[in-house]
């Protein structure tokens, strides 16, 4: 397989998520003011079927946990046509969103606005299409370029670009030990299971987890299945609230990406990690709220159906030969215990990872630096640091977070990051023409 001229491209982009979406908007504005010769030839890929967002966690009632003002754009080019405001006025809900006094849009309509987004950027993007191998082309000691290879209904095609954009998102995390069964899920693919279940006939449930998710799916199950005993699972004692407040809030303005990524390695880990309460294994105290109400009412009714299991830890969990349950082995601190649960279900609300670009590059993953912890390294301009020089960069695009800080995986930032992204193509095709010129390796 080898690509030809006419699949060669400037950007390939893997994933057409909000980060890669927020990097469309971006070219598309160079594109349409730049001359022919420096416009960018773009492609993104995205293995989903069509633009969405989560799809299995997109409640009715669930909201961003993020202001609508951190759209795809609005914090590089609050002007662009794009942003969640023009959105609103042209679906004619601008006023009702603003009479209802919540910065943060609903999941299903910021959700709606990616796919508008998705609409008017369709000449960019192919669906149903899987990068499943990168390999860096080199000429002269220097990375010129990557030739990615695509699954689709076809088969497998391959196509070259000169910079390529790994923004693929975040994998679902399992404790070590577990694994994904019939009864045994991911909140990650809930709806989607959920809807498999006879929900009257169950009778016991555990999620484990104490972080947003876990507490959705705590409720969703609670209502859904009306015969069912629940148990929470959570490392901790209760759920802790998300730390929302406008002094933490600066962790994801783009001031502080630079000065994280500009200071020492222990003081940025230090900082991070002192501000997880903002996004990680937290619950917005609303959601916190009702989810006690609900346990409250039930409780004199004499109908409580909450059973917490705090401080406590799965160690493994096995479906029994006919899939029809869960055994659970559970670590509880309090109570100094290893005990059994056994439920018709167990859903794990456990996190998730970023993309790796090893799985990508294989034996090609070689060419990365990486740091004392093994991970792959980055610029400030998300560009990985590779072993020869590159000419062509590869940009990991949420995977840096260890550089970057918290914002690195979120939404906070992707309109800013996509504008960094874009400079630092230009400027390397700008550099990769100079060279050329002096007559070296071509631009
Ligand atoms: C339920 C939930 C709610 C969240 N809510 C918020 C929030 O309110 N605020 C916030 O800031 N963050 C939130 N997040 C974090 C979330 O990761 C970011 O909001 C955002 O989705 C990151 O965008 P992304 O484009 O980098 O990744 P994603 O949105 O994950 O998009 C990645 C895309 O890459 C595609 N892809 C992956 N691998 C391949 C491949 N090999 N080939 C082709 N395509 C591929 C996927 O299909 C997907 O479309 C939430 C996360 C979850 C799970």
């Amino acid at each position: 397989m080898s690509p030809t001229d006419t699949d060669a491209y400037d950007v390939v982009g893997l994933g057409f998520g909000p980060s890669n979406m927020a990097l469309a908007i971006a070219i598309d504005e160079h594109n349409r003011r730049a001359p022919q010769e420096s416009k960018l030839r773009t492609l993104f890929l995205d293995r989903a079927a069509e633009a969405g967002w989560h799809k299995n966690l997109l409640f009715e009632d669930a909201s961003m946990q993020v202001a609508f003002a951190k759209d795809l754009v609005t914090f590089r080019n609050p002007m662009s046509e794009m942003t969640f405001t023009n959105f609103l006025l042209e679906q004619g809900r601008l006023a009702d969103f603003f009479n209802r006094g919540s910065m943060a849009p609903l999941r299903i309509e910021f959700v709606a606005y990616l796919r508008w987004v998705a609409g008017k950027l369709a000449d960019y993007v192919q669906y149903s299409s899987e990068v499943v191998r990168v390999v860096p082309r080199t000429a002269g000691g220097r990375i010129t370029g990557y030739e990615v290879d695509i699954a689709d209904a076809i088969g497998v095609r391959t196509v070259a670009t000169r910079h390529l954009v790994l923004a693929g998102g975040l994998r679902p995390v399992y404790p070590e030990g577990v694994r994904a069964g019939a009864r045994i899920w991911h909140s990650a693919e809930f709806l989607e299971r959920a809807q498999t279940l006879d929900a009257d006939a169950v009778r016991s449930v555990a999620v484990i987890g104490g972080g947003q998710s876990a507490a959705e799916v705590i409720e969703q199950m609670y209502s859904r299945c009306p015969n069912a005993q629940i148990h929470p699972v959570i490392s901790r004692y209760g759920l802790v609230p998300s730390d929302a407040s406008p002094y933490a809030n600066r962790i994801f303005d783009p001031a502080a990406v630079d000065e994280l990524f500009d200071t020492a390695a222990p003081v940025r880990q230090a900082i991070t990690e002192a501000h997880r309460n903002t996004n990680n294994s937290v619950v917005n105290p609303e959601t916190i709220a009702a989810l006690y109400d609900i346990e409250y009412r039930d409780n004199w009714l004499g109908a409580n159906r909450l059973h917490w299991h705090r401080a406590t830890r799965v160690l493994s969990a096995r479906e029994d030969y006919r899939q029809a349950g869960v055994q659970l082995t559970l670590r509880e601190d309090l109570e100094g215990q290893t005990r059994q649960l056994e439920v018709d279900v167990a859903i794990f609300a456990t996190g998730y990872q970023a993309l790796d670009p090893t799985t990508l590059l294989g034996s090609h993953a070689a060419m990365l630096c990486r740091d004392e912890a093994g991970r792959p390294t980055a610029r400030r301009d998300y560009s990985a640091n590779t072993l020869l020089p590159d000419d062509a960069k590869l940009y990991l695009v949420g995977q840096t977070e260890h550089q970057h800080g918290i914002s690195a995986t979120l939404l906070s930032n992707v309109a800013v990051r996509a504008g960094e992204i874009l400079d630092s193509i230009l400027g390397a095709n700008a550099a990769g023409r100079a060279l050329a010129a002096t007559g070296q390796v071509s631009a």
